[in-house]
């Protein structure tokens, strides 16, 4: 019985075991591969951002050139400056631009032209230093003497959009300022519009503000983005690139349950092999205190004794011994010394019967012995009080005389009934509790 409980615990630990390595190793393997896929999605992403920047860069520089080419015609004409020339200047410029609301120019600082002027009409006349809302970015690009982009804002002839701002020196002195209005959600659709593609969403915000001008606002929040800064005209912006295969990859907690059950699928088949292992080794058919055959095993021989008298049509015996307060024996002399007496027992059980019968210990301090090819009764009874002889001088264990004394049930098999072998191991023990009954130390048939 101990052997039994130490094996399934033995068998626990390596399921253990087992299941610990299958979980680690499927662990790792998955959040490689979900590393290595999150790792390549963002790879995809930043080139893209890369395709989307470098577009959005020509895009905006061709709204430079025409700031620059206005700039170098108010400097080569700069004392001959008709109003009809600058209109038509201005609606040549307008007529090579994509997705320009207007243009205006400020001469000083207020608004002198605007191309187109229908619809415009409000901003001529207009002093940028009597505007809040815009006078701080044109001051901006004034003394930075560079074009400065801002927006997107709202307009004041109506509407939002994003104004280019290029401020125009002669000689080293202020002249003015144009400023391209952008109509910002076409120049940016335009922009992107060959390079849509339907792995990827993405969205653009400025940096300072963090106002968001193009694509859903709630992107920025979204968990795995690739996030971009791009310089634009003295400032910069912010993109957030979402690459759908990211998204579509199952989560961390898929990869646990998944390792989870792995690892519970391998420690069960860790433990039945080592369990199915054990029962096919030695020791799990023999006693590991008496080295007899165990129940197990006795259960075989009963078996094959079994058939073996039903083919031949021979009887066999079978007795059930168990040894005269053990329980004294152990608190006398000692649980060891106990021991001892089993295997005394055992050995002098073993010696004295044929090799072709069986002597099994079935735990405790019961034995059962299979006695094979008896004709009588009587012959059994014989073998049962020979052996109650043996017992009748005290045994010398570890030099102490210890007296050992044995009960035994006798049953007969015969192959003419109907009787099973379970029923022929309950009658053994039914006449070992009449041998008990009857004092102990004699053996009793059953009948
Ligand atoms: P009875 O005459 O009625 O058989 O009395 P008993 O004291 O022998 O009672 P029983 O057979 O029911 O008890 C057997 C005892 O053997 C119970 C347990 O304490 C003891 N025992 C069981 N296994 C072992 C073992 O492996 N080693 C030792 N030393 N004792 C054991
Ligand atoms: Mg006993």
């Amino acid at each position: 019985m101990r052997l039994t409980l130490s094996q399934t615990f033995k068998s626990q630990m390596i399921a253990v075991f087992a299941a610990t390595l299958a979980f680690l190793f499927w662990h790792f393997l998955l959040d490689y591969q979900r590393q290595k896929a999150e790792s390549d999605a963002y790879l995809e992403a930043a080139s893209y951002g890369n395709l989307l920047r470098a577009e959005l860069d020509r895009e905006l520089n061709a709204l430079l050139f025409i700031s620059n080419g206005f700039s170098s015609y108010i400097k080569v004409y700069r004392d001959d400056l008709q109003r009809d020339k600058m209109q038509a200047m201005l609606a040549d410029l307008f007529a090579h631009t994509h997705h320009v609301r207007n243009l205006a120019v400020a001469v000083d600082y207020k608004l002198a032209y605007v191309y187109p002027e229908a619809g415009n009409e409000k901003i001529l006349g207009v002093d940028y230093r009597q505007v809040p809302t815009q006078w701080p970015k044109v001051k901006v690009a004034i003394d930075s003497r560079e074009g400065v982009l801002d927006g997107p804002l709202a307009l004041m002839q109506g509407g939002t959009g994003m104004i280019y701002r290029f401020p125009i020196f002669i000689d080293g002195h202020y002249w003015g300022l144009m400023s391209t209005v952008i109509d910002t959600p076409h120049f940016l659709q335009d922009a992107f519009k060959d390079l849509q593609q339907p792995q990827f969403t993405f969205a653009i915000r400025t940096a300072e503000q963090k106002s968001v001008f193009y694509g859903d606002p709630a992107l920025f929040d979204h968990k795995h983005i690739f996030l971009q800064r791009t310089k634009v005209p003295n400032g910069s912006w912010e993109w957030a690139i979402e690459n759908k295969h990211i998204a579509a990859l199952p989560g961390k907690r898929i990869g646990v349950v998944l390792s989870l059950l792995f690892s519970f699928l391998m420690g069960t088949m860790a433990y039945f092999f080592a369990q199915e292992r054990y029962y096919l080794s030695e020791g799990a058919l023999m006693d590991s205190l008496t080295g007899l055959p165990n129940r197990r095993l006795l259960d075989s021989r009963l078996n094959y004794a079994h058939s073996e008298a039903r083919r031949e049509g021979k009887k066999f015996g079978l007795m059930a011994l168990d040894i005269d307060h053990f329980k004294l024996i152990n608190d006398q002399h000692g649980h060891d010394i106990g021991d001892e007496v089993i295997k005394a027992v055992a050995t002098k059980l073993k010696s004295c019967i044929r090799d072709s019968d069986t002597v099994s210990r079935l735990g405790g301090d019961e034995f059962v012995i299979v006695l094979k090819d008896q004709s009588s009764p009587e012959g059994l009874i014989s073998i049962a009080s020979m052996l109650i002889g043996m017992f009748n001088v005290p045994m010398q264990i570890h030099g102490q005389a210890v007296p050992v004394q044995l009960s035994i049930g006798l049953t007969m098999y015969d192959p003419s009934s109907e009787i099973t072998l379970k029923q022929l191991l309950k009658q053994a023990d039914l006449a070992l509790y009449q041998a008990k009954q009857s004092g102990r130390n004699t053996y009793s048939l059953w009948q």
